[in-house]
């Protein structure tokens, strides 16, 4: 779909939530090495971009310098990768999922970095991210602990389930996460991509990782 088609679906999704909620919305374009399908969507006014590769998104970056974009992080970040991800300043890194990797980060960073704290809301084995039940004292461990880690807030990736009751859970719980932190600066909660973003918004999401559905339209 194209990013008008999808501000209309977010539209109405925000509006079965609440009137007041924005929803920001990241492109993921982690499906192409083309540059040009990015500046299509530059162009239809995209400003926020995620990749999860440091290697790819350095030479996106590159590419695109001259560009007013936001660069999101959202993937499995080597050890060994951070300097090079630190050098190409991005705006969000959405993916810390673990106390180590923060602390890496933090003794890395020469300067505070805007990050989110990943939860493994579906508790998929599969999958990165902080234990639910640890999720708030972990968050408040690095808050107090990591100066160069700015915490934002969460990301989740739903449950990988036909079931839309079992997404749901994993969204909801992860909204009750963000919203003990809300009262310790959390702004924003990271949850949605092509498949449940609707979902996700209708349980408080307010800032969603869209990808296929949405680069399928500018390749
Ligand atoms: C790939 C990816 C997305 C986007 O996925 P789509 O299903 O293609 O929309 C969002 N978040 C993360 C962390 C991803 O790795």
């Amino acid at each position: 779909m194209t990013l008008d088609e999808l501000i209309q679906k977010v539209e109405t999704a925000r509006l079965k939530r609440s009137e007041h909620l924005i929803v920001q919305i990241v492109a993921v374009t982690k499906y192409t090495e083309d540059i040009e399908p990015l500046k299509r969507l530059y162009n239809d006014g995209q400003r926020a971009f995620g990749e999860n590769r440091v290697q790819v998104m350095e030479e996106k970056v590159n590419a695109l310098k001259d560009y007013p974009i936001e660069w999101h992080f959202i993937g499995n970040l080597q050890k060994n990768k951070i300097n090079k991800l630190l050098s190409l300043n991005p705006f969000l890194i959405q993916s810390i999922n673990s106390y180590e990797l923060a602390e890496a980060i933090n003794k890395r960073a020469k300067k505070p970095v805007r990050c989110l704290l990943e939860i493994n809301s579906a508790k998929e084995e599969t999958k990165h991210g902080i234990q639910p039940e640890i999720a708030v004292e972990t968050y408040l461990k690095i808050k107090e602990n990591l100066k160069n880690i700015n915490l934002q807030g969460v990301m989740t990736i739903g449950a990988h389930s036909d079931d839309e009751e079992e997404i749901r859970e994993s969204f909801r719980l992860t909204y009750e996460i963000f919203d003990k932190l809300k009262s310790y600066g959390a702004k924003i909660c990271s949850m949605g991509m092509s498949s449940d973003f609707e979902i996700a918004i209708e349980e408080g999401s307010n800032m969603i990782r869209v990808g296929s559905a949405l680069l399928s339209s500018y390749l």
